[in-house]
């Protein structure tokens, strides 16, 4: 029989030291910090294996789980000396969820299970305190009601808001244990009014209420839009984790909160988070109450005045610091904490790795590399390549103009501007509609992921560091500022009020995710510079990398900013993208327009100098190193003109009628231009584009070596190649100008020939293909676009709801389809190298920068990967990461 439920606490850890896949990652951990001796309230994890089976079977629980969990509970009573359901004394418990990995929000919790009309009295009478009592019973009522009842959370916020302004409060700790009694009679009323039924007094309902919930609350809407953004498989499924409740709200020597064992936004060694003495930990993460800080020195730099926990509690701190000292030696990481003081005792809810900001991430592996607590490997593979993208987002000119409305806490780096937008649908309206748009909520909660996944950046007026904002929005890599305190949204205004000044909806406006700054208009930014801790992490990373990263670059800036980040040369340039300015793309139009080859030649002639000069510049910022430069490539339908004015510019440069101009258009209309008269097939059928082109990059390749003494080694690339034949044919005529401009100067150069595979009849024929291929270089934009048989184009439609149905696990045009296209590629490389032993192999569609891919491209031994400009950088950490896996 499978065994489901797994025990810990009191010296119990039936999963041992955790395994995450099974118990989720909450449950390994607790699991592994109870087999360490850390004071763990005692529990159970029902296994993510039986989430599959719940739904397998219907949404219906087998009989065996029964027993399993009879038996936890029996475990939690021994250790606690309380029973579940006991009048006298009772037992409360929690129920979360708990995926392998973490998802801030998303799923549910119920807390304080087990209260009903008697245990309620049972609970006032060993807790000395019915206010607290009663307090727990409201606050279980009202969550029961929302999470597993699914009944309108409003109208309890509704009942509890009147019933402090029916006595004149405005906290709800005024409230008295009678006023409390009172307010649980008006919930009962109002469960039964909507639900149908009473609430449920059966502890036993109750828990099987709640465990159907949170295995429910797996296949929620926003549950699924955060796995569809953070790529995990919808077949992983939740655990639940049960546990005996521990409270933190039982008076002044009774606290919760949340801490990392080192700064998650900047990385530096200092204990940080936040707690809230009596209060429960659900109090700290809403971001209701505003936490006080966790050490004297974080408060005494924020020039706070409520005392920090060092200082309100020091011989628990003392405690709790050695708890994050053995935590951080024991994992060998970060760790972020969850924890409650029940009357002075100390009790860990919770250890995971620490999110972090990509900054953090770095210093943190930087630092416990040169600490000694990890290697250099290590650190290197601690560091998410992908979110490095934060690191290399813009700040703040610090030379521009600010006009500073107020500051919030700095929740997630980097600077955005945009306009204000006050709900998530708006954000995502707006932005979907091209405009930059910074989400401004009061608080964030799981129903505005959309919208800030939608928005530039996000701005909160309430809730702390870790609140919901802050960890989603750090983990998207949006820069964030939350608590803005002095901030007040009128919704039905759609304005916001701060320091007596209004900001409309759509008014532009900038936010700092670095300092905090929350400033009208639109600031002008810097390009971020990169810092030490980033040096030596990306010399680690070359240390360990195998293969090559080029760049996916056409223009002299793009190669500089390349360079900047450590391109090892080119790896495509786009010569038709060289032809996007107005002033050129005529003469390309006219080309392509061209009846004959006479009137071709006449536009070519015009393009020849630009071309020449393009790749000179080029080649001077690329020092020496290897330039692929690809022919003409040109989907004609990207390059046809199609306004008026455009025809008549055309017509002027080629002195012909508009009419003759529109008539040879509508000759040349593709149905699949994608598949149509591109690639070699131009030069195939036009060779005079590619001489004039080899011409180009052969002259401008000696003016370089004439000049610099750095010759450069350009790598001719023909696309789009279905055959042997076609290379052939181009081959001859690149190597026919070559000769031609070599006797012309006096001068030859080294240079390669080779072509791309972007066609599966390219990868299954690729023995052929390399006798006349010194190189080959994966297109697999293409190559994903032939071999899938999707347009590249019309994707979008329908890709999304593909990813969702789990037909392909991710978009195949951003994460290489490993199993389809990557055994195309696998075949190519194989036949390719039989041929050539020493053919050269690289990547340039855009997988070349997505990490898993990259990962992939090494399993099949490329020599290189080429990514854009910001990517290289990605490039470099994956390629290492790929090199040390294996
Ligand atoms: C490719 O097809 O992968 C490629 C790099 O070429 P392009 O994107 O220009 O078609
Ligand atoms: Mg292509």
């Amino acid at each position: 029989m499978t065994q489901y439920v797994y025990r810990f606490g009191g010296g119990v850890s039936d999963g041992g030291r955790g395994d995450r896949n099974l118990l989720g990652g909450k449950g390994s951990n607790l699991a592994e910090m109870a087999s360490i001796g850390l004071p763990v309230p005692p529990g159970f994890t029902i296994s993510t294996a039986m989430c599959a089976r719940y739904y397998d079977e219907g949404e219906a629980f087998p009989d065996s789980l029964r027993q399993e969990v009879a038996q936890g509970l029996a475990h939690i009573e021994q250790v606690t000396g309380k029973r579940f359901g006991d009048p006298a004394d009772p037992l409360l418990v929690s129920v979360r969820s708990g995926a392998r990995v973490s998802m801030p929000g998303m799923m549910d919790t119920v807390l304080n299970l087990g209260l009903n009309d008697e245990t309620v009295e049972g609970l006032a009478t060993t807790s000395g305190d019915p206010r607290f009592a009663w307090d727990s019973y409201r606050r279980f009522i009202q969550m029961y009601a929302d999470v597993v009842l699914d009944l309108d959370h409003g109208s309890f916020e509704e009942a509890l808001e009147v019933a402090k302004e029916d006595r004149g409060f405005t906290l709800d700790t005024e409230l008295s244990a009678d006023d409390l009694r009172e307010l649980v009679a008006e919930y009962k009323g109002l469960v039964d009014q909507q639900w149908g039924r009473p609430f449920p007094q059966g502890v036993h309902d109750q828990l099987w209420g709640a465990v159907g919930a949170v295995f429910g609350s797996w296949q929620s809407d926003r549950a699924k839009v955060y796995r569809r953004l953070n790529d995990i498989p919808a077949d992983w499924g939740t655990a639940v984790n049960i546990q005996a409740m521990v409270f933190g709200n039982m008076g002044e020597t009774s606290a919760t909160g949340v801490a990392f064992t080192r700064d998650p936004a900047k990385g530096d060694r200092a204990y940080y988070g936040e707690f809230l003495i009596n209060a429960q930990g659900e109090d700290v993460v809403a971001g209701i109450r505003t936490p006080q800080y966790l050490t004297a020195k974080a408060r005494a730099d924020a020039g706070a005045k409520p005392a920090s926990m060092e200082e309100a509690m020091p011989e628990v701190y003392g405690e709790l610091a050695a708890v994050f000292d053995t935590l951080e030696r024991h994992y060998r990481d970060m760790q972020d904490i969850e924890f409650t003081v029940e009357r002075g005792t100390l009790w860990m809810l919770q250890t995971r790795s620490g999110k972090r900001t990509a900054k953090a991430a770095l210093k943190i592996a930087v630092d416990m590399a040169e600490e000694g607590l990890i290697t250099r490997d290590e650190a290197v593979l601690r560091v998410d390549a992908q979110a490095l993208d934060q690191l290399l987002h813009p700040t703040l000119d610090p030379k521009a103009h600010r006009d500073v409305l107020t500051k919030g806490l700095p929740a997630s780096p980097g600077a955005a501007s945009g306009a204000a937008v006050f709900d998530a649908d708006t954000a995502e309206k707006r932005s979907a509609a091209g405009e930059a748009v910074i989400l401004v909520r009061t608080e964030t909660s799981p129903e505005d992921i959309h919208g800030m996944h939608a928005a530039r950046g996000i701005l909160t007026a309430r809730g702390g560091m870790t609140s919901h904002a802050a960890v989603v929005a750090r983990g998207m890599g949006r820069p964030c500022v939350s608590g803005a305190g002095a901030l007040s949204i009128d919704l039905k205004a759609r304005i916001m009020r701060v320091g007596g000044r209004e900001v409309a909806e759509g008014d532009l406006l900038t936010i700092d995710g670095a300092s905090g700054e929350v400033m009208l208009g639109s600031v002008a930014t810097v390009e971020p510079e990169l810092s030490g801790d980033f040096g030596a992490l990306m010399e680690w990373a070359d240390a360990a990398r195998r293969m090559k990263v080029r760049c996916n670059a056409e223009t002299p800036a793009d190669c500089r900013t390349a360079r900047g980040f450590g391109a090892e040369g080119i790896g495509l340039c786009r010569t038709e993208h060289m032809f996007f300015d107005a002033a050129r793309i005529t003469a390309v139009r006219q080309m392509i327009l061209a009846s004959d080859e006479a009137g071709r030649r006449t536009a070519l002639a015009k393009l020849l100098p630009e071309q020449r000069a393009d790749f000179a510049e080029i080649f001077e910022v690329m020092a020496g190193l290897p330039c692929t430069i690809r022919l003409l490539d040109p989907p004609l339908h990207e390059f046809l003109p199609t306004e008026e004015a455009d025809f008549a510019d055309v017509a002027e440069a080629a002195g012909v009628a508009v009419e003759v101009l529109k008539r040879r258009a509508a000759e040349l209309h593709e149905f699949n231009p994608m598949l149509g008269h591109r690639g070699c097939r131009l030069g195939v059928t036009y060779p005079e584009i590619y001489e004039m082109q080899a011409r180009a990059i052969f002259e401008a390749a000696l003016d370089v070596a004439e000049k610099s003494g750095d010759a450069p080694i350009p790598e001719v690339m023909i696309p789009l190649v279905a055959t042997a034949r076609e290379l052939d044919l181009m081959k001859a005529v690149v190597d026919r100008v070559a000769e031609q401009v070599f006797t012309e100067r006096g001068r030859r150069l080294e240079y390669l020939v080779g072509t791309m595979i972007e066609l599966p009849r390219a990868a299954l024929r690729a023995g052929d293909i390399a006798h006349g291929a010194e190189f080959f270089s994966f297109g697999t934009n293409d190559l994903t676009q032939t071999t899938l048989g999707v347009s590249r184009d019309d994707a979008a439609r329908f890709l999304g709801e593909y990813v969702e149905q789990g037909i392909y696990a991710r978009d195949p045009f951003v994460s290489l389809d490993v199993e389809g296209v990557g055994e195309l590629v696998s075949i190519a490389a194989e036949r390719g190298r039989a041929t050539r032993p020493d053919l050269k192999l690289g990547i340039c569609g855009e997988h070349g920068g997505d990490p898993a891919s990259i990962d992939f491209c090494e399993g099949v031994r490329l020599d290189y990967v080429s990514a854009s400009p910001y990517r290289v950088p990605i490039a470099r950490l994956a390629a290492a990461q790929a090199a040390l896996r294996r």
